[in-house]
Parts: structure tokens; sequence; C-alpha cells
């Protein structure tokens, strides 16, 4: 392919030059146009279910099998799922909004943890599954790295469940839920 060495140039981006100023109410408006599922993450620490809900769960590598999530730092999650060391990601169906509300809420109260969320005990971890989930894995972490005002915790995949496997995705869009039609 030749190029014209008198036409317009891209700019040159300069690695090392300082990042620009970016309003993060617009970083959140453009990278919310990117559709994903909602799930739950699960774990027990010291005897304690705790779970929080995410978005930022994708799978990572084929061999092995890896998946991660993005877990902020400052949230009771962040050091209980890092601590246990196993977890489980319950990807949820159009008809678990509350659930997504509800492991969304911040500062909720730890007393009842589960809140009646109807699930079973995953075989590899001991980490709740829901009942309802469209798909649910089971990962022992592998690796951590720094992602920020986050953790990117990896996780090597232990098992997989379809519990609900006629369930339709729940969808997050812009900010909002979504069925996926
Ligand atoms: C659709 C969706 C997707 C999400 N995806 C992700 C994701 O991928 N990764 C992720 O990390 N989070 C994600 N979140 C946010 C996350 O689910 C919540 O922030 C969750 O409650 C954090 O976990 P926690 O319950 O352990 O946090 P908590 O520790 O209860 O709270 C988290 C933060 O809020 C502060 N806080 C606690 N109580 C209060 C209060 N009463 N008032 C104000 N601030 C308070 C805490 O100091 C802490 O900084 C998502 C939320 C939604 C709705």
């Amino acid at each position: 392919m030749s190029t014209d060495p008198g036409g317009p140039r891209a700019p040159r981006p300069d690695p090392d030059g300082a990042a620009p100023r970016i309003d993060p109410l617009r970083f959140r408006q453009v990278v919310g146009r990117f559709a994903t599922g909602v799930a739950v993450v699960t774990t027990v620490a010291d005897g304690v279910d705790h779970g929080m809900t995410v978005n930022a769960f994708t799978s990572v590598s084929l061999d092995p099998l890896l998946v991660l999530i993005c877990v902020q730092r400052t949230a009771r999650f962040h050091d209980a799922v890092l601590d246990a060391g196993v977890w489980a990601v319950s990807v949820l169906t159009e008809d678990m909004q509350e659930a997504s509300r509800w492991f969304a809420t911040r500062g909720r109260p730890l007393d009842d943890p589960l809140r009646g969320w109807e699930h079973r005990r995953g075989a590899a971890t001991g980490a709740a599954i829901f009942a309802g989930a469209v798909a649910a894995v089971e990962c022992r972490t592998h690796a951590v790295h720094d992602g920020g005002d986050h953790s990117i915790v990896v996780g090597e995949v232990l098992a997989l469940h379809m519990p609900d496997p006629s369930g339709k995705p729940l969808i997050f869009y812009e900010g909002e839920y979504r069925g996926i039609a």
C-alpha cells in the first residue's frame, strides 16, 4: 500500500506524554455503550459469605482456562475475595435485577449476606451459586494485577455450571438494565 508523502498524517502518539484530561462522566457514558451481562461474584472468607455485583467479567484464556473480574479496591468484597482465593461467578437472568441491585448496594448489612437468594454451594469452591443463574463459573485466583482503583483478579476455572439453561440473561447498557430482546 502506498502513502501520499504530501498528504495529511495522523498525529504521532507520545507514549511518554502526560495522559489527556478526560471528564470521568464522559468516560462512563462512552464505555457504558459497551453492553454487558451482569453477574454476582461470591466468596466465603472466615466462614462468612460475601457477594458483589459485577459487569467487569470476561473470559481471558482457553489454555489454561482463565476468566477475570475487576474489583474496586475500597469495596469490602475486595479483601474478602483476595483472602479467600476461590470464588464463583453467577450470571444473572432478566428477572434477577433485584439481586443485582442488592449486591451493588454499598454498605449493606452483612448479617444475612445472601438475603434468601436460592443457591447451592459449588463443590470446587464452597462459594454460593445462585439457583436462577443462566451460567456459573467456579475459580481459584491465578493472578492479581494493578487496575488503578480496581484490582484485576484473574481466575483459573475449576468448574462450570448452567443452573437455569433456559434463562434469559440480564443486560446492562447505558447505565440501565435491559433484556436481551
Ligand atoms: C450493573 C453493575 C455492575 C457493577 N460492576 C462492578 C464491577 O465490575 N466491579 C466493581 O468493583 N464494582 C462493580 N459495581 C459496583 C459494586 O457492585 C458495588 O460498589 C458493591 O456494593 C461494592 O462491593 P461491597 O458491597 O463489598 O462494597 P462496600 O464496601 O459496601 O462499599 C463500597 C464503597 O462504598 C463506600 N460506602 C460504603 N457504605 C457507604 C454508604 N452508606 N454511603 C456511601 N458510600 C459508602 C465504601 O467506603 C466503599 O468505598 C457494579 C454495580 C452495578 C450496579
